[in-house]
């Protein structure tokens, strides 16, 4: 339909249009107009008949799209854990976009296979784990958690005797999970999908941080599969590896870690105290979207020995993965996937390894001022901050939601709720490089003026 010429002028068009939106994001609120939403209706609501000329479809998206947007990525938003957007991570994934290739197997993209590959290797040194782990990119921490409880699912059934490619999971020695009572919805979601149902869970009590209690620790044996956690949601503390992991190696049982975002304590040095001892774990989930601020759609599982992957994924029994041959379907729960470690590589070559460890501690740093400028103002912290996430509360729930709600609308930020030990809780998570010491200072000033007007 376009010719080349054509073609690169839409390019063109849309790289100076994502230009704009990333450089005009600091001015913006941080949510929406009413309006800009409303006029997403002219969008649809139906089907063309037929073709429109891209520029045209382009030009609507921009005018009508981009005004509708959160504003994540100019470091005030502090809602969830999302992260910001990388720039040498982003440049590259517009670039990978016009490649289009596939990584599923390296005969489908040299370089593809060649970035998945680096990116594997320097994500398992960035995080401390050991020589001879296999890390694979997927979806995001939801499917890296699936992928390591099923590799630790099919382990454990294939010491017990019992293959779970030729036999299913019908009859076989049934397995029990212990986690923690805060472990993440994911996790739940994952062990479901893993034909895993919530009467096999055992939920060990955690503590006034979140993290579960070593002396509510049940006995563990080589059919129980044990998920900690790297990062409380809500306060960023991490599970006590150290004390527990031996106990769990010992057994026989097998312990998966899901660090969406917490594991990343571990690229820096000031902060890797925090997770001492996650090395000794046999499969760890962690998210390249967030702390990471690559783009969405960006996880990665990491199984401390590849036969374990491959014995769940490879569609080719006899397939065992080496340094030179990796092949991500066979890694993982997809076949086709979009090459997600070309971005992941550019972050990681445009930061370096100082790079990763200044941005992991340059946001703890900002989380922990930002709580004691709240404190100062009238917020009561919850929990300590010794990591990104700072979680506060304004006396009675009443108030508290009523300061958030003032919060998401105001413009300044925008942070959400949680019910923490049964009180209603404001959650910053502070996960973008981007977010300066004025960021900080003004989203403060936002949640006091909040506060004031609550209360
Ligand atoms: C965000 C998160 C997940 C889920 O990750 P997705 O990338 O959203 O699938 C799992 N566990 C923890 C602790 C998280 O913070």
């Amino acid at each position: 339909m376009l010719d080349a010429e054509e073609r690169a002028d839409l390019l063109l068009d849309a790289a100076r249009r994502a230009a704009r939106y990333v450089a005009t994001a600091g001015e913006r609120s941080v949510v929406p107009t009413e309006e800009a939403v409303a006029a997403l209706a002219g969008l649809g609501p139906d089907l063309p008949d037929g073709p429109v000329p891209p520029a045209e479809v382009l030009d609507r998206l921009d005018r009508l799209g981009s005004p509708a947007t959160i504003v994540t990525n100019q470091g005030r938003y502090l809602g969830f854990v999302t992260g910001g957007t990388d720039p040498a991570g982003h440049a590259a994934a517009t670039l990978a976009g016009a490649w289009d290739q596939n990584a599923a197997l390296p005969v489908m993209s040299p370089v593809a296979a060649h970035l998945d590959r680096l990116a594997a290797r320097w994500t398992c040194e960035l995080l401390g784990l050991p020589a001879g782990a296999v890390a694979a990119f997927c979806a995001g921490a939801t499917v890296a958690n699936l992928t390591g409880i099923l590799a630790g699912r099919d382990a454990l059934l294939h010491r017990l005797g019992w293959d779970v490619a030729e036999r299913g999971l019908a009859g076989g020695p049934p397995l029990r999970v212990v986690t923690g009572a805060e472990a993440h919805t994911s996790v739940l979601k994952a062990l479901r999908m893993a034909g895993i149902g919530r009467a096999a869970v055992t939920f060990v009590p955690t503590d006034g941080c979140g993290r579960v209690r070593p002396a509510a620790f049940p006995a563990v044996d080589d059919r129980t599969l044990v998920v900690l956690q790297a990062g409380n949601v809500d306060t960023g503390h991490s599970d006590p590896f150290a004390e527990l992991l031996g106990r769990v190696r010992e057994a026989g049982a097998w312990a998966h870690i899901d660090g969406a975002f917490g594991l990343w304590a571990a690229a820096a040095p000031d902060r890797r105290h925090l997770v001492a001892g996650v090395e000794e774990a046999d499969s760890w989930a962690t998210d390249g979207h967030k702390w990471l601020n690559a783009g969405y759609d960006s996880g990665i599982a990491v199984c401390a020995r590849g036969e374990d992957l491959t014995r769940a994924f490879a569609t080719d029994a006899a397939y065992l993965p080496s340094e030179d041959d990796r092949a991500p379907m066979h890694l993982s729960v997809q076949m086709s996937q979009r090459a997600r470690g070309v971005e992941v590589w550019a972050v990681y070559a445009s930061r370096g390894r100082r790079g990763i460890a200044d941005l992991v501690e340059g946001c703890c740093r900002h989380a922990a001022r930002l709580a004691v400028l709240l404190a100062d103002g009238g917020a009561e912290v919850l929990a300590p901050v010794v990591l990104n996430q700072a979680l506060v509360a304004f006396g009675d729930d009443a108030t508290t939601d009523a300061v958030i709600a003032a919060l998401q609308v105001e413009g300044t930020t925008w942070a959400g709720p949680t019910t923490w030990h049964g009180h209603r809780a404001l959650r910053l998570s502070v996960s973008d490089a981007a977010t300066t010491d004025d960021d900080v200072d003004r989203v403060a000033a936002a949640v006091v003026r909040c506060h004031r007007r609550a209360g």
